[in-house]
C-alpha cells in the first residue's frame, strides 16, 4: 500500500484522515473538524502535514484549517467551486484535477449531493476513496444543497471504483444508518452481520470507518436501489434506480 492512513475522531462524531506517503514521507490530512487531534497526533508521530484536501465547505469538515495552516505551512486544496466558501485555498480544484501525496497520484471527483461543489479524493494506487458526507458508511449525506438525481449520479461514480477500495468517510453515524438500513432490508445477511461487527466496535471504542466498498455494495441500501426487492420495499416496484433512491434518501429524513 502507497499511502499509510490514519483515523481521526475529531469533536463529537467527526473524522479527519492523515495519509502519508510511504515512498517520501509527505503527508496530507483530508479535512479539518478541528486542529487540536490532529496536531497531537503529528506530533506523536513526528510527522511534518505537507496538504490539507478538503471536501466541502460545511464548518464541521473545515473550520480548523486556519489554526493548522498557521502550525503547520499546509497548502490547502479544495474546490473551485466553493472557493467564496472555503478557507483560503493554494489552489482550486475540479474534477478529473490531479492533486499527489508524494509519489502516490489522487483524482478529485465531483460528488454534488449533500452539497453542491462537494469533492471527493480518489488515490487508485492507494485504493482509497475519501467520499466524507457524500458516501458514508451505511448510508449518504442528507441532501442540503443537490437534488436527489445529482446525489445518485455522484454516488454511482463511487460505487464504479474497484470494490476492494477502502472508503474513508466523514462521521460516526454508521449504527444509525444501519439500523435505517434493516427497515428496508430486515433479511440481508451481510446487513446483520455488519451490524454486530459495528455494534461491538463501538461498544469497544472504535470507529467503524474506513470502510470497503464491497462492504457498502453488499449493506447500504443507498447502492441498492437497483435490486427489485429493495424497490418492492419503498412501494415502487416499477420506478427508476434514481427515483428510488430520491424516495430512499427522502424516508431516511424523517428515520
Ligand atoms: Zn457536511
Ligand atoms: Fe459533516
Amino acid at each position: 500500500m502507497a499511502l499509510e492512513l490514519v483515523t481521526i475522531p475529531c469533536l463529537t462524531d467527526n473524522y479527519a484522515y492523515l495519509i502519508r506517503d510511504k515512498a517520501t514521507g509527505e503527508t496530507a490530512l483530508v479535512d479539518v473538524p478541528e486542529a487540536a487531534p490532529i496536531l497531537a497526533e503529528l506530533a506523536l508521530r513526528g510527522w511534518r502535514l505537507d496538504k490539507i484536501f478538503l471536501t466541502h465547505h460545511h464548518n464541521d469538515h473545515v473550520q480548523g484549517t486556519d489554526e493548522l495552516v498557521q502550525a503547520t505551512g499546509a497548502a490547502v486544496y479544495g474546490a473551485q467551486a466553493d472557493v467564496h466558501r472555503l478557507p483560503p485555498l493554494t489552489r482550486a480544484l475540479t474534477e478529473g484535477d490531479e492533486v499527489t501525496v508524494g509519489e502516490t497520484i489522487g483524482h478529485v471527483m465531483d460528488v454534488s449531493g449533500h452539497t453542491i461543489g462537494d469533492i471527493a479524493f480518489v488515490f487508485p494506487s492507494a485504493q482509497m476513496a475519501f467520499t466524507a458526507d457524500s458516501l458514508m458508511a451505511g448510508a449518504c449525506g442528507r441532501l442540503f444543497e443537490g437534488s436527489p438525481a445529482m446525489m445518485w449520479a455522484s454516488l454511482s461514480k463511487i460505487a464504479a471504483l474497484p470494490t476492494q477500495t477502502i472508503i474513508c468517510s466523514g462521521h460516526e453515524y454508521t449504527a444509525s444508518n444501519l439500523r435505517f438500513a434493516a427497515t428496508i432490508e430486515p433479511a440481508n445477511a451481510d446487513l446483520l452481520d455488519r451490524i454486530a461487527r459495528v455494534a461491538a466496535a463501538r461498544a469497544a471504542g472504535l470507529p467503524t470507518v474506513p470502510s470497503l466498498l464491497s462492504e457498502e455494495l453488499a449493506t447500504n441500501p443507498f447502492l441498492r436501489v437497483k435490486l427489485p426487492h429493495i424497490k418492492k420495499a419503498l412501494g415502487l416496484p416499477t420506478a427508476s434506480d434514481a427515483e428510488v433512491f430520491a424516495a430512499m434518501r427522502a424516508r431516511k429524513d424523517t428515520f
